[in-house]
């Protein structure tokens, strides 16, 4: 950064823990052009100032990167935002008149959320009449809390043509009266039934996931976030945003494996590396090994403890992966693929290997999202390939309740092993996997640091990072694995002035105070845009 001018931007007065080995206690950052010019103490950072110069005395925030969210869902958050709400509901009427007034979205079905029958009295199922009472014959589906069951109105029983004689289908379940008619609540694999009916998100609607996501971005002071599977409708939405200078954050898009058509299209296109001005990338493609070891769908070397019949399922053959991992690397793309147990990691290395066996040293990032379950060999592998791991710390504390149980004690020694794999000098990208689990980056760092939920004890500490390393794991590592490492994420001399002033010191306070921690003020290239 050229600082012979003058600085834009001083932001003076704040805290800065990060800064050398043992932090700041009060300091100042300069910002020219977007960019940090300096960042220290306040007489060599005030050096820079000229009238023109705008200066923010702070007093007593704590100055850290902006978080960035390596792993989440830009639609599916998007879409539960702005679905209709109805956690906590103490009645299937007090649910139902969620609905009332909702305007009809351009899919023409009402889309609802997070009912739970346990807090009704009595605790008995919905029933579609409760439904119809309030929104008469719209089409209304509204998933259980859990996602495994669905409640809807008759007009969508109708549409779906479920009557007293519609079989249950395979792994599903219509519940009935004593007379045999559907009551309107269908059981897992049976919700398809209806869901198949319910048209995907137009580009309209996936603009304003997009914006109700980023919007909650920045309330937890994230300022750059990767689409961990984009479909055409979210790809074409951040386009039109861009184009009207509507993203105030950074956009790093996956595009979704499994949508053929998509990816041949952007493979052609070729990869976008923070153009947009500087605010979209596109240079992974996302692919699928398995599913998740709490629904025992994530493929394993060896069975379930506690279900000594499975060993989960791969979703794609080994020539399949193959050809889809070099088709992605010969078109310039990096390769980003969901493999949780030991199996598919085996796997999805392997792929990688293939493909430095096809084409030799070809620079493209290569990542494992989830790796939560990990042999040493794999981890030693992962390291020689430079691959990343891309790992959320909130399943290991969500999954403390049951991970024993599915592994075995043995094998859950193996499982989300982030100091095994700093030990290997590979860096961990931190994130959410939202709308799975809250985006709450400050959750995260909580179980990254002790391996459980606030106010709970964790399990396997040895593998438990330090604060300031689980922070780095939002931050500095989490740029690597988005492309952006000596453009953003560390605030090093040169790159991009996205930063957080927060109301207390992440480094040092306990973890009941951390998590609630405010952004007092959001900076995104050097431009104040919250708080
Ligand atoms: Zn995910």
């Amino acid at each position: 950064v050229d600082v012979s001018g003058a600085a834009n931007l001083i932001v003076r007065g704040v805290r800065l823990p990060l800064w050398g080995e043992k932090g700041l206690e009060r300091g100042s950052i300069a910002v020219v052009g977007g960019r940090v010019a300096r960042l220290g103490e306040d007489r060599d950072v005030m050096d820079l100032r000229r009238p023109e110069t705008k200066v923010i005395e702070m007093d007593g925030g704590t100055l850290l990167p902006g978080f960035l969210e390596t792993h989440a869902h830009l639609g599916w958050l998007g879409e539960t935002l702005v679905q209709i709400e109805m956690r906590g509901c103490r009645s299937a009427s007090e649910a139902a008149g969620k609905c009332r007034d909702v305007p009809l979205p351009p899919s023409g079905w009402l889309i609802a959320n997070g009912w739970d029958q346990t807090l009704f009295e009595g605790q008995q199922f919905p029933h579609a009449r409760e439904l119809d009472a309030v929104c008469g014959r719209v089409p209304v589906i509204c998933y259980r809390v859990d996602g495994h069951a669905a409640w809807v109105s008759s007009a969508a029983l109708a549409l779906a043509r479920i009557d007293d004689k519609t079989p249950d289908p395979a792994g599903g379940r219509i519940l009935r009266d004593e007379a045999g008619r559907a009551t309107g609540v269908l059981i897992d694999h049976a919700m398809e039934l209806v869901r198949r009916l319910i048209p995907e998100p137009s580009v309209g609607e996936r603009k304003s996931h997009a914006k109700a996501v980023m919007k909650l971005c920045l309330a937890h002071g994230i300022t750059g976030f990767t689409d961990a599977g984009t479909d055409e409708a979210m790809a074409a939405a951040v386009d039109e945003l861009a184009a009207h200078g509507e993203i105030p954050i950074r956009l790093d898009l996956m595009p979704l494996g499994m949508r053929r058509e998509f990816v041949a299209a952007r493979l052609r296109q070729g990869p976008l590396f923070w153009s947009r001005g500087g605010r979209v990338a596109m240079r992974l493609v996302k692919y699928f090994l398995d599913g998740a070891l709490g629904s025992r769908g994530a493929a394993l070397s060896e069975a379930y403890a506690d279900e000594p019949s499975q060993r989960g399922l791969l979703l794609m053959s080994r020539d399949d992966w193959f050809g889809a991992a070099e088709e992605a690397v010969r078109a310039g793309f990096g390769v980003a693929v969901h493999a949780i147990g030991d199996a598919s990691v085996t796997l999805a290395l392997d792929g990688f290997e293939h493909v430095e066996r096809q084409m030799g040293h070809h620079g493209r990032m290569l990542r494992v999202e989830h790796a939560q379950l990990a042999s040493d060999v794999d981890l030693d592998r992962m390291a020689r390939l430079g691959v990343i791991p891309a790992m959320q710390p909130i399943h290991c504390a969500e999954d403390r309740a049951w991970v024993e149980r599915r592994l075995g004690a043995g094998r859950a020694s193996l499982a989300f092993r982030w100091r095994s794999i700093r030990e290997r000098g590979m860096f961990p990208a931190f994130g959410s996997d939202a709308a799975v689990s809250p985006l709450n980056p400050l959750l995260g760092i909580v179980a990254a640091e002790t391996r459980a939920l606030p106010g709970e004890t964790g399990w396997t500490m040895s593998e438990a990072l330090t604060r300031r390393e689980a922070i780095e794991g939002y931050t500095s590592w989490a740029a690597r694995a988005m492309g952006g490492h000596g453009l953003f994420g560390a605030l090093e001399e040169g790159e991009s002035a996205d930063f957080v002033v927060w109301d207390r010191d992440l480094l040092s306070v306990e973890t009941g105070e951390l998590v609630k921690a405010k952004p007092q003020a959001v900076f995104i290239e050097g431009l104040w845009i919250h708080g």
